[in-house]
């Protein structure tokens, strides 16, 4: 099982870090064909526009038709990338996730921070930073992990994003739940 890590810009280095110590097979994808040899990937934080910049037109089809076939996880600015509408301002997506997110929901005063939320029902520590919120979240949506009210890690089908930085914490639990959504599916 090989996991690929889109490694254009932003936090992939902490995802490699954490799959590897998970056991995973990790490949930092810099190149649109390097996604024909990998079973699943992560699209880290960053910047979304950013990404979109650094894709060009070739790569986010190539991405698209990834993400519509094979086990994904985006956190953070991945998260908006997957999503099938982006406010705040609108931005293209992969419309991989049906919800709607709002980028920077948090306002400059709380850019960042650490705070408890839950997986299910367990209690996990969530670090935000510059973080989106997810403000829709349609039928086929599952909600897996919530802070307060609002929902910050979902999952549709092998497709799942989290609002938070997962690779920023000593939990691993959440890695661990993408590695058996890609396990399940190959
Ligand atoms: N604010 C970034 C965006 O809108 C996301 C921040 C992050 O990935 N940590 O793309």
């Amino acid at each position: 099982m090989k996991i690929g890590v889109l490694a254009l810009q932003g936090d992939f280095d902490a995802h490699r870090k954490r799959l590897e110590e998970l056991s995973a097979e990790v490949v930092l994808v810099k190149k649109p064909e390097q996604l024909d040899e990998i079973d699943g990937l992560v699209i880290p934080g960053g910047e979304s526009g950013t990404f979109l910049k650094l894709l060009g037109e070739a790569g986010f089809e190539k991405l698209k038709q990834f993400v519509h076939v094979k086990p994904t996880f985006g956190t953070c600015a991945g998260a908006i990338l997957l999503a099938n509408e982006v406010e705040n301002p609108q931005q293209s997506g992969l419309g991989a996730l049906d919800i709607r997110i709002r980028r920077n929901a948090y306002g400059r005063q709380i850019d960042s921070s650490i705070r408890e939320g839950r997986l299910g029902k367990e209690p996990i520590e969530m670090v935000f930073i510059r973080a989106p919120k997810i403000e829709r979240v349609g039928p086929g949506v599952e909600v897996i992990a919530t802070e307060g009210n609002d929902p910050v890690a979902v999952r549709q089908g092998r497709v799942m994003a989290a609002t938070f930085h997962p690779e920023l914490s000593e939990d691993t639990r959440v890695h661990e739940f993408f590695l058996n959504l890609v396990r399940s599916q190959s």
